[in-house]
């Protein structure tokens, strides 16, 4: 699964989980650049609000937090290809 997805997985199946875990990562992202941006700008709630590198970031964090939750799918996914590629190969 590549990021996006992740993303969207835990967005759909587990919104209020994601939205405790974006939370989290915004403060713990927000607290880790006390006066410069990621993206090097002056890191104003404002701004870190409004900017995409900052956004990111906080996604990245937060997928990590729940990587329990989407682990499994990833998986499941994985096994899914491999089963397909058996079966054209036949
Ligand atoms: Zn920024």
């Amino acid at each position: 699964m590549i990021h996006e997805e992740k993303v969207e997985y835990l967005k759909e199946n587990f919104s209020s989980k994601w939205n405790q875990a974006w939370h989290d990562a915004d403060v713990e992202a927000s607290k880790a650049q006390p006066a410069i941006c990621v993206c090097g700008a002056l890191a104003t709630g404002f701004h870190e609000r409004h900017c995409r590198r900052f956004q990111r970031k906080v996604a990245g964090i937060a997928v990590k937090k729940l990587s329990h939750l989407w682990k499994p799918e990833a998986k499941r996914l994985r096994d899914q290809a491999k089963k397909e590629a058996k079966c054209q190969v036949n």
